[in-house]
């Protein structure tokens, strides 16, 4: 059964990268992996050293200790074997205006070999109709989904993504999500960075947290949520009246009051515990639930600076 299988090889290995501007280091101890056909996440404050560790994956940047493999190949010697097996998305202002859009997919496809037909990838991207447009007059989702393709067009097996949604509006981050999910689908392997917590937690399969060039967590959204989430939230309104008396209560941990809005933490089955307490007591909130950790609990309690 699927227990036996194989893991994939991993596409990517990383082993204690570190990488220094001048007297700064940016990257002191980054580990990771990343398998072959995964969403995999590299989540981190501004600063944290996120691009510096993908830029260097790529060989745009030189290296200072650690290994690195990608795609089997080390980015220090040959950079320009991983460059045509790698897609990897332009920033905002890498094109000119007035280019055509079926202009600048031709030239990013004839730079491999075997690269895909950029009327196919058009199409794919719904793009169809703008193969004559000039980049400067696409809408911004327009020019996001064309990057996209843009990362695409050698056909790669490996495609890097850096902060793709940030300045998207929120329905134009959706349809990037289900962009990003048909790469996948497509069998190329995904390494997504970004700051946004709900991205990461809906994208990706695995992820790690980069701190301050080192790396803080990482595993599954869920796994980390269950980790570092901080267990169970019960939540609901009470007007007045000392609740302190919930704390005694089995699987409670913390009771904390914010004007009217009550939160309890816990573990374990606690929503049904402080639920008969409160009635036992004659309290029934209408608005009595429990609250789901996300990322963002995580990523807070991993990153959050030590008070001096
Ligand atoms: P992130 O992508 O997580 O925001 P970066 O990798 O861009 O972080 O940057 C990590 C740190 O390295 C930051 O403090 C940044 O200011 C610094 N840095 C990045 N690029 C350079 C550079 N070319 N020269 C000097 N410092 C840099």
């Amino acid at each position: 059964m699927g227990s036996l299988a194989p893991m994939p090889a991993p596409v990517v290995t990383v082993a204690n990268l570190r990488k220094r501007y001048g007297n700064f280091t940016a990257v002191s101890d980054v580990s990771f992996d990343v398998a072959e056909g995964e969403i995999f996440g590299i989540l981190g404050p501004n600063g944290a050293g996120k691009t510096t560790t993908v830029e260097s994956l790529q060989g745009l940047r030189s290296i200072e200790g650690g290994e690195v493999s990608v795609l089997g190949f080390d980015p220090r010697t040959n950079a320009a074997e991983i460059r045509r097996r790698i897609g990897s998305q332009l920033q905002e202002s890498a094109l000119p205006d007035r280019m055509k859009v079926w202009e600048a997919l031709d030239l990013f496809g004839s730079l491999r070999a075997g690269g895909r037909d950029w009327r196919e990838l058009l199409g794919d991207w719904g793009l169809g109709h703008k193969s004559e447009a000039r980049f400067g007059s696409l809408s911004g989702g327009q020019q996001q989904r064309l990057f996209v393709a843009l990362a695409l067009a050698n056909d790669p097996q490996l495609v890097f993504l850096d902060e793709m949604t940030t300045g998207l509006d929120p329905a134009s981050r959706r349809v990037a999500w289900e962009l990003i999910r048909r790469i996948r689908e497509q069998g190329t392997t995904v390494v997504l960075v970004t700051h946004f917590m709900d991205e990461a937690e809906t994208l990706c399969d695995r992820l790690v947290v980069i701190d301050a060039g080192t790396v803080v967590a990482q595993g599954s959204p869920q796994g980390l949520i269950a980790r570092y989430g901080g267990g169970a939230r019960v939540c609901f309104s009470h007007g007045d009246g000392n609740l302190t008396w919930l704390r005694n209560v089995p699987h409670v941990t913390d009771v904390q009051r914010n004007r009217d809005r009550v939160e309890v933490r816990g573990d374990g089955p606690v929503l049904a515990y402080v639920a008969a307490a409160l009635v036992e007591r004659g309290i029934a909130p209408v608005d009595l639930r429990q609250e789901r950790a996300t990322l963002e609990d995580v990523f807070l309690a991993l990153t959050e600076e030590e008070p001096e």
